[in-house]
């Protein structure tokens, strides 16, 4: 079975409010197994909404239509439907009754234009809307498509789709397993390139996404039973997890921070830092978990060279090498294990941009690792992308690399 989605609304179409009418339902379908091949926007328009119903009629088998059922004349989704059913609305009488008694219970006058949302055509079914004015309509087409017609408020719409219309839809029964593989230390080419002929697969599919915490690799397959996906799935999870192993730190819902943070605790040790171009973007994400008082100790922003020496960055260091270097961001993890006596310090220096640095390029980073073990350091060549960008992957990097040594 095939869905098209089309949100109605000029609104929408200009970008003054964000479609998420569109993106819920699409994961709600998709979660029922249901193929979304096509999704429209259209503004407050006759024609063109009619056209839209049209194009959609002829190459889907259910259409979701979500908007433009108020009372106003620029929502136009009812007399949409019935011309392009050819059919002539009527005030329903029942819908009426309850529109009247809801502005009654409410001490409302009715304005007369409010009678628009007790419309009805002979092909389409009321859906009730207990939370709002406007009832939704489920029209039925004579080839067996069907045309479903939802309030705009997200509120009205989610609980119309959920408790009106999924249960008239009597649709296939099929489930959707997803995993999703969470890297870090590799480009989402690299991971494409890792995975290679598995990214070609449909079901079970297998796709990269890069996010703000490395690139994550989402594993779904579609069967008829939640059994049955999840084993469609088995060999392609068992392969990424293969092929990906040296980068992956986490799946689904894990987040670094928790997971450091759970590590720590069983080893019974704790963590402090001193960042500079990152402005407290480490000390943020190690304190983003709830519980994280007992394995971090602190931090400190060392943004100049003058605070980097008054935290404990030798002076000579500074000036023979620069902030910018890896000597400076060893001294300074050093430093923070010092400054707040932890078992490991972190540290982070580089260029965020958008402009260079004592010489050195945007995206030049260097972050460090201090432990009992030593110092381990890395440099990163990030491209020189905006600031926000390179603050966060730097943070990220550094939080793996802590990570994998104390994974190992
Ligand atoms: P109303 O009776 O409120 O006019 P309606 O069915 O005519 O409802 P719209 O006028 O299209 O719906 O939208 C009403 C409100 O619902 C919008 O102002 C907006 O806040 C929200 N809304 C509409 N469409 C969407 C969408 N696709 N995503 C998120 N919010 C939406
Ligand atoms: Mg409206």
């Amino acid at each position: 079975m095939t869905a098209e989605l089309l949100s109605v609304g000029t609104e929408l179409l200009l970008g003054e409010i964000v479609d998420t009418n569109t993106a819920w339902l699409a994961q709600d379908l998709a979660q029922r197994g249901v193929d979304i091949y096509w999704s429209q926007r259209v503004g407050d328009n006759l024609l063109r909404l009619t056209a839209a119903i049209r194009q959609a009629l002829a190459r889907s088998d259910l259409l979701v239509m979500c908007g433009g059922l108020g009372p106003t004349d620029d929502d136009l989704s009812r007399e949409a439907l019935a011309a392009v059913c050819g059919e002539t609305p009527q005030i329903d009488e029942g819908l009426a009754l309850n529109l009247r008694t809801r502005f009654v219970a409410t001490n409302r006058p009715m304005p007369q234009r409010n009678l628009k949302q007790a419309w009805l055509i002979p092909s389409a079914e009321a859906l009730p809307n207990p939370i709002g004015t406007a009832p939704g309509w489920l029209v039925r087409r004579p080839d067996g498509k069907r045309i479903v017609a939802l309030p705009g408020p997200p509120r009205e719409l989610q609980r119309m789709w959920l408790s009106e219309v999924v249960p008239r839809l009597s649709l296939p029964p099929a489930a959707l397993f997803r995993q999703t593989f969470k890297t870090q230390g590799i480009g989402e080419s690299a991971v494409a390139e890792l995975l290679g002929e598995l990214t070609l697969s449909a079901n079970p599919s297998v796709a990269t996404y890069a996010k703000r915490d490395g690139v994550h690799v989402r594993v779904a397959a579609k069967a008829a039973s939640e059994a049955e996906a999840r084993a469609l799935a088995e060999p392609a999870l068992e392969q990424v997890q293969q092929r990906l192993s040296e980068y992956l730190w986490g799946s689904d819902s894990d987040e670094l921070p928790m997971l450091l943070q759970q590590r720590l605790r069983v080893r019974g040790e704790t963590v402090a830092s001193m960042e500079s171009l990152t402005g407290g973007l480490i000390a943020q994400l190690l304190t983003s978990a709830a519980g994280a008082s007992a394995v971090y100790r602190g931090g400190v922003v060392a943004y100049g060279a003058q605070a980097k020496a008054a935290f404990g960055v030798p002076r000579d260091l500074l000036e023979r090498y620069g902030s910018v270097s890896e000597e400076v961001v060893q001294a300074m993890a050093n430093a923070a294990r010092r400054l707040f006596a932890s078992d490991y310090g972190l540290a982070a220096t580089g260029v965020a941009g958008p402009d260079a640095s004592e010489g050195k390029a945007v995206g030049e980073v260097y972050v460090a690792f201090s432990g009992p073990g030593g110092v381990t350091v890395k440099q990163l060549r990030l491209p020189p992308l905006e600031r926000e960008w390179i603050q966060e992957r730097t943070a990220y990097t550094l939080l793996a690399l802590l990570w994998s040594q104390l994974r190992a």
